[in-house]
């Protein structure tokens, strides 16, 4: 359904997992009568209550087609749909004929709408017949994912915004949500709450925090193991310790797991931490006696090598105090995409089927019976560093990614474009024509944008909205679903792919996640099948919803697991005893420091749409490399200088900025800006891709470097 006639459309920001409601009114120019686009909050989603941050309220900005992709390039010539589809299935079918589906993959985004990502993983999964269908959500929060499964049962957030209004203590760990978050960041300042945040990075947020914990880097783990030991030492909830009936009636596993902790003394954790033993048991204090507490966290504590176990010690303390499933409680992880939520929801992830379903005998044969499914595949694919990596040892022969920009994005990502140069059969749809990614493909296909495309997303408290199109398709670019489905006809599937709408698609969506859900207990976590039979109006103007949406729930479910029933099998919350690591990246003589980066303020991702928008770029107009002043000292580095910093993998230039925000030893980089934008500007080059053996996710917080002066 097109809505780009209407003068309002209600559609949701493109940018974070916050996914803040967007009102877009066209105007007419007093001056020239053209039509303009006026952004505004839109004041009835419940996620932003009409509040927008610098990115949202720029959006308008972003908005033309300066630097789009709009017509199919096929090796560098504009050509026709006919032929780029005539190219793209060619391509496909011989490759799967000669080689195996598995020599096949899709690297998908959490920009994508939900639609397209069910479109995408339902051709692989069911009808090409391999699971190499991983997105960039698994550099984001696939960490979370695991750890979520692992204690809840199922990839099931259990909070919601309104916690953060009602929360008397937020601990942000690993996250700078006043400019990462900046809406989220602003309820819980409006809120009141004490905020303590965890980091090795000075930042905004932890410049309006009540504590900050600068950790050393990747001792999460070591910290929460601490701080599960310091509860279980005051015996007694109405001492502020374990909440024991709530461990009794709802958990399994507790024993082994505070076994696990028990060696991190408050003194072994300060000096582990390093802290200062008065902080941390401040820290610890604060959290013993604030009911209302809940603990915030992003790719910070994701992007490790023991991420999922990192995010495990962060719930075992709320499963030892019951703080889950009540008001203003609750472990919390937020996504970093828009849509890196909805993506999990179709099995977005290789390690999943649709619907949140993992792949089991029984899985499998109900995803195929419902689907009518050519060629199931059988076990789980090749996740990103795994599928990247294949391509490299030419397993993989023909890629297919969609709105995103591995080349710049994956740990060691020089490497990843090399790889994409010498794959036979690189295909990319993406809005725009000229990215890192875009110069490895054989062919591009033109993708529409936010703004034309409509579907929709979920954000970070399970929240599923409308994004909806309220421009035309520019140029001959088409929506990502209708790309997919067009090949999916023309290898043969036309029945399967017959969708009309991103409606239809979302039908078959919501249907397949109630379709015989009675056998598996976590499958009630994602069950929207109340929306199955929804007409297309009722698609159009959807009210945001928070899932599962079902008999049970017709109206959504604000809160998981107030009633102290989890998704495992027996409906227990399991503990996990964690063992914490270090980082695999560790200083050594050569590489004497260690590298995190992150995202600024006013921009996004690689840039190809908040770049676009000069108020924007005011806030960081090139690469940068904060260090501390004491290392600028170390180096012969002065403030401002052009810098060189090297790890075993690449290197990455940029401008110095002296800043006691870094501790010494440690430095930090955006990761916005790639060598198509600057000169060695790409800082996941540097990063050695090591993985989480859980989750997959590789650890891009922590690479060892050297620097030097230019
Ligand atoms: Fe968009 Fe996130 Fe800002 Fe909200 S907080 S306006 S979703 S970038």
């Amino acid at each position: 359904t097109e809505l780009f006639s209407a003068r309002r459309s209600c559609t949701t920001c493109p940018y974070c997992g916050v996914g803040c409601g967007v009102a877009a009114t066209r105007e007419s120019s007093p001056g020239n009568g053209e039509d303009v686009i006026r952004i505004q909050g839109d004041e009835q989603h419940p996620a932003n209550k009409g509040k927008l941050c610098v990115k949202g309220s720029s959006l308008a900005d972003t908005l033309g087609n300066h630097g789009r992709l709009l017509k199919p390039q096929l090796h560098g010539k504009e050509c026709d749909w006919e032929t780029a589809m005539a190219f793209a299935t060619s391509k496909l079918r011989e490759t799967i004929d000669e080689h195996g589906p598995d020599s096949v993959a899709f690297y998908l985004s959490g920009q994508l709408l939900t639609e397209d990502y069910y479109v995408a993983n339902k051709l692989m999964k069911g009808f090409i017949g391999t699971a190499n269908v991983d997105t960039n959500s698994r550099l984001c929060m696939s960490s979370a994912v695991a750890a979520y499964k692992r204690a809840l049962g199922a990839d099931a957030v259990p909070c919601n915004y309104e916690d953060l209004d009602e929360a008397e203590l937020v601990v942000l760990i690993g996250s700078n949500a006043a400019w990462t978050h900046p809406i989220l960041f602003q309820r819980m300042q409006a809120a009141n709450a004490k905020l303590v945040v965890v980091d090795p990075r000075g930042s905004a947020t932890s410049e309006m925090a009540d504590m900050h914990l600068a950790i050393t880097p990747g001792s999460d783990a070591a910290l929460f193991n601490g701080l599960l030991r310091y509860l279980s030492e005051y015996g007694l909830t109405e001492f502020g310790g374990l909440d024991q009936a709530f461990i009794h009636n709802h958990t399994d596993n507790f024993t082994d797991t505070l076994y696990a902790a028990a060696e991190w003394t408050p003194e072994k954790v300060a000096e582990y931490c390093r802290v200062e033993l008065a902080q941390l048991l401040e820290f610890y204090d604060l959290f013993r006696t604030t009911e209302k507490t809940i603990s915030f966290y992003s790719q910070g504590v994701n992007q490790s090598s023991t991420g999922t176990d990192k995010n495990n010690a962060i719930i075992n303390c709320h499963l030892a105090t019951g703080r889950i499933g009540k008001p203003g409680c609750g472990p919390f992880s937020i996504t970093g995409q828009p849509n890196a939520m909805g993506g999990r929801e179709v099995g977005g992830l290789a390690n999943m089927l649709a619907a949140h379903m993992d792949f089991t005998d029984d899985n499998i044969n109900r995803v195929g019976r419902f689907w009518d499914a050519a060629k199931m595949a059988k076990a789980p694919g090749l996740k990103a560093v795994e599928l990247f990596d294949a391509v490299e040892r030419g397993e993989i022969k023909a890629v297919w990614i969609m709105a995103t920009n591995p080349a710049v994005s994956m740990p060691d990502a020089r490497r990843v474009a090399a790889a994409l140069k010498n794959c036979p059969t690189v295909i990319v749809s993406d809005c725009v024509g000229d990215t890192d990614t875009a110069r490895c493909a054989d062919l591009l296909l033109p993708a529409t944008t936010w703004g034309e495309k409509n579907g929709t997303v979920t954000n970070s408290e399970r929240r599923i909205s409308r994004q909806k199109s309220f421009l035309p398709k520019p140029g001959k670019a088409r929506h990502d679903w209708e790309i997919i489905c067009d090949v999916a006809r023309r290898l043969g599937f036309a029945e399967a792919f017959d969708f009309q709408s991103a409606a239809d698609i979302f039908r078959e969506h919501a249907a397949l996640s109630g379709f015989e859900n009675n056998r598996d207990q976590a499958r009630r976590a994602f069950d929207i099948s109340a929306l199955a039979n929804i007409s297309d109006q009722e698609y159009d103007f959807l009210t945001p919803v928070q899932w599962p949406v079902n008999a049970e729930h017709p109206h959504g479910a604000v809160r998981l697991f107030s009633d102290g029933d989890f998704y495992t099998p027996n409906g227990r919350a399991r503990f996990i005893p964690v063992q914490p690591q270090c980082p695999k990246q560790e200083t050594r003589e050569e590489f004497p420091l260690l590298l995190n980066s992150g995202r600024l303020r006013d921009q996004w991702h690689t840039m190809t749409r908040t770049g676009r928008a000069r108020k924007l770029l005011d806030h960081s107009e090139a690469p940068e490399l904060h260090l501390h002043p004491r290392d600028a000292a170390r180096f012969g580095i002065e403030d401002a200088q052009l810098v060189r910093v090297e790890s075993e993998k690449g290197q990455f230039f940029g401008r110095a900025k002296v800043t006691s925000n870094q501790k010494p030893g440690q430095l930090f980089a955006p990761i916005h800006w790639s060598d198509s934008l600057a000169y060695n500007a790409t800082v996941s080059a540097l990063a050695i891709p090591v993985t989480d053996p859980v989750s997959g996710q590789p650890e891009l917080k922590q690479v060892a470097v050297n620097v030097e002066p230019l």
